[in-house]
């Protein structure tokens, strides 16, 4: 395990002092004992016995504290999420880099367990102080799972480039200051040049979740219109794909009025975003127009990249049906 997991675990570390910020310490030690694996400054325990994954995986999440537990340093009474969920985020993204086969900035199965205790109905807010969570299960999944469901759905927000620069800028502005949730997401505004305050209201200040829609569809000769719903009651940007018969793909976005700012930059296809007018974050519904009739349209998604944690992924697709039926309408 020492031998086969040194060189992994050296080039994790790395990595995480390229993207995180610079370690500042001259040494870090990997000490076999405790009952897990546990993160102290500089150092972490580890039990043995394990095959080189898992090994790599418990040392870099514990490795990462440093950056979040050790200098970063937030009150973890009061954000618990902030060092563990961006622990979590943090050693993901080294992990996901390191083995083949894993899919770098894939965080979906931190997505699935905070969905599966809303599902529950058992969730508790982020801005819970630790010790005063009902249960253990929802202290856990919300510093854990949702602290980490917290960065990537800001990087879909703010764009993936914000989101690593905003990381290594909140480094370098904050480390040994003791960072509260106000002043990262300040951050990230800095950055980004969006207001975000919404964010923290919505998914760290509250359980409301995020669900959008298709709800109609209706189309003439030459154009259609794309009804989306906002069933949750969390708001959020939104991104929809329109397949086309040809296999072309389209991405639409629509930025949420109360961020004053948008995502600029590339879609997932390389392509400039094709921008639409703002949702107004209050109405509970919007009407986008496409360019293009029923007969050339295959599909429609919303959020095809699962980037937010919409909490029913049922409803975001469309496929319109070979005999071009004019008007859909769903409940
Ligand atoms: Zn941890």
């Amino acid at each position: 395990m020492w031998k086969d997991g040194t060189d992994l675990v050296q080039r994790g570390f790395q990595y995480l002092s390229d993207h995180f910020g610079k370690y500042p310490y001259p040494q870090y030690s990997i000490v076999q004992g405790g009952d897990g694996g546990m993160e102290y400054p500089m150092m972490t325990l580890i039990t043995g016995n394990r095959k080189t994954p898992s090994y790599v995986g418990v040392v870099l999440h514990e490795a990462a504290h440093s950056w979040y537990q050790g200098i970063l340093a937030t009150n973890e009474a009061l954000y618990p999420w902030m060092d563990e969920g961006f622990t979590s985020y943090a050693s993901g993204e080294a992990f996901n880099t390191l083995f083949a086969g894993r899919i770098p900035g894939d965080h979906s199965q931190a997505y699935n367990s905070y969905l599966g205790i809303v599902e529950e109905g058992k969730e508790e807010a982020l801005d819970t102080h630790a010790d005063h969570y009902v249960t253990n299960y929802a202290y856990g999944t919300a510093s854990y799972s949702k602290g980490e469901v917290y960065l990537a759905q800001l990087g879909y927000v703010i764009g993936k480039e914000n989101l690593d620069k905003g990381l290594l800028r909140y480094f370098d502005m904050w480390k040994f200051k003791h960072p509260t949730a106000d002043d990262f997401i300040h951050v990230m505004e800095l950055q980004s040049g969006m207001v975000l305050d919404w964010y923290n209201e919505y998914f760290v200040n509250s359980t409301k979740t995020i669900d959008y829609s298709i709800s109609a569809f209706s189309s003439n000769d030459k154009n259609a219109s794309v009804t989306l719903e906002r069933k949750g009651l969390m708001p959020m940007p939104v991104e929809v794909e329109v397949t086309l018969k040809d296999g072309s793909r389209v991405m639409y976005y629509i930025p949420l009025d109360i961020m004053r700012g948008e995502k600029t930059g590339k879609d997932y296809n390389g392509q400039s975003w094709n921008t639409q007018a703002d949702w107004k974050w209050v109405n509970e519904s919007y009407t986008l127009q496409l360019p293009y009739p029923a007969s050339q349209i295959a599909e429609i998604n919303i959020d095809p990249f699962e980037g937010t944690a919409d909490t029913d992924r049922e409803n975001n697709q469309l496929i319109i049906p070979a005999e071009n039926t004019m008007i859909i309408k769903r409940d």
